[in-house]
């Protein structure tokens, strides 16, 4: 039986991106839609898309407002994020574009946030759900993370051209399917919970029903998309997987809330074993392990060969842990629980021998 954990009345919430506009292509409106927002635009371009990209943002600036284009050195440091801002200060800029992947959009965010400008967001792979969010990572020099800056507001615009996430590898979507995934069950473990989302207060529920059109979505259309990002097309599937990872993904987990999949993963991370693995990748992982924290072992079942026939990994030795030793899932559970982490989001108490349980079983 489903137990609504929140009082009627209380206060819940939801957030959104401003405005979210897809198509294959539609990076020719760039130029068009900035104008829509001031009348000078600085443009992060990330360098792994600077150079075919470049000439595809000028084209769609002809004849509209002003374009500065910069090349993102590659990391979202406070000095990245420093150099944009003064760059755009200098040229007064009115408006912050950003294209590429998660470390050149988040540098964008940040500095866009100190500049108090919008923002547009053009994410070039649909690996994770971070270009909706209100949420940047703020990396150190030695490429540890050094802070999350939590933003005010969700991007003025998330422009998504999936013509363009098409020619990126299949392994990026993959990924972005396994973060998606994470969504529903995270979502569902805070309402039966009713722990708060990333508004700090519960979500409304149009928030779970995101969550679930997002995981109906990927079942759907999870494999189909695989192919047509293989054949480098964005048909239907395409198109469907790339709204779901990062428009309802984006809403699903900001305003459903996250929990023990998320946590598994932060704590999969203390393992230099997982390094040369995407963020999604490992999230699947704590996906599974946390539906073993459940005692769900149909759903366990139905979605491990769900995360087989998306090419994300169903063991630990699929995400670089050839070796698994007492010490290691320790290390991985203790920072999965310690006090405040999310994984106490979930509607019952999580204790690290039972992560360590539910870890063994994906050996
Ligand atoms: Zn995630």
């Amino acid at each position: 039986m489903l137990v609504n954990a929140v009082a009627a009345g209380a206060m819940r919430g939801a957030r959104f991106p401003g405005r979210y506009i897809q198509g294959a292509g539609v990076i020719s409106v760039l130029g068009k839609e900035a104008g829509g927002y001031g009348r000078k635009a600085t443009v992060l371009l990330d360098n792994g898309v600077f150079d075919f990209l470049k000439p595809e943002v000028e084209k769609s600036f002809v004849g509209g407002i002003e374009a500065e284009i910069i090349r993102h050195g590659g990391e979202c440091s406070r000095e990245a994020v420093d150099a944009l801002v003064a760059a755009a200060r200098a040229f007064g800029a009115e408006v912050m574009v950003s294209a590429g992947g998660g470390k050149a959009l988040d540098t964008a965010k940040a500095a866009a946030f100190e500049l108090k400008l919008p923002i547009i967001i053009v994410p070039t792979i649909a690996a994770s759900d971070a270009p909706c969010s209100a949420l940047a990572v703020i990396y150190k020099p030695d490429g540890k993370v050094d802070y999350d800056l939590f933003l005010p507001s969700n991007p003025n615009l998330v422009l998504v051209d999936t013509a363009l996430i098409a020619r990126a590898p299949a392994r990026f979507l993959a990924a972005g399917i396994g973060d998606a995934l994470a969504t529903y069950y995270e979502a569902e473990s805070c309402r039966r919970s009713g722990a708060s989302n990333c508004m700090k207060m519960p979500g409304v529920s149009l928030a779970f029903e995101v969550a679930r059109f997002c995981r109906d979505t990927i079942f759907e259309f999870g494999a189909a998309a695989l192919s047509e990002n293989d054949a480098r097309t964005a048909g239907n599937a395409f198109e469907r997987v790339v709204e779901a990872n990062i428009l309802l993904s984006g809403i699903g987990f900001e305003s459903g809330g996250v929990a023990a999949a998320h946590a598994i993963h932060h704590g999969l991370c203390e393992l230099d074993d997982v390094h040369h693995h995407l963020h999604g990748e490992k999230v699947a992982i704590g996906v599974l392990a946390g539906l073993r924290l459940h005692g769900l072992d149909e759903e366990f079942e139905k979605v491990r060969a769900f995360c087989a026939s998306v090419r994300l990994p169903t063991k630990l030795a699929d995400i670089g842990i050839a070796e698994v030793t007492e010490e290691k899932l320790a290390i991985v559970a203790r920072r999965a629980c310690r006090p405040g982490e999310i994984i106490h989001n979930e509607p019952m108490p999580i204790t690290e021998d039972m992560v360590i349980k539910a870890l063994r079983t994906l050996i």
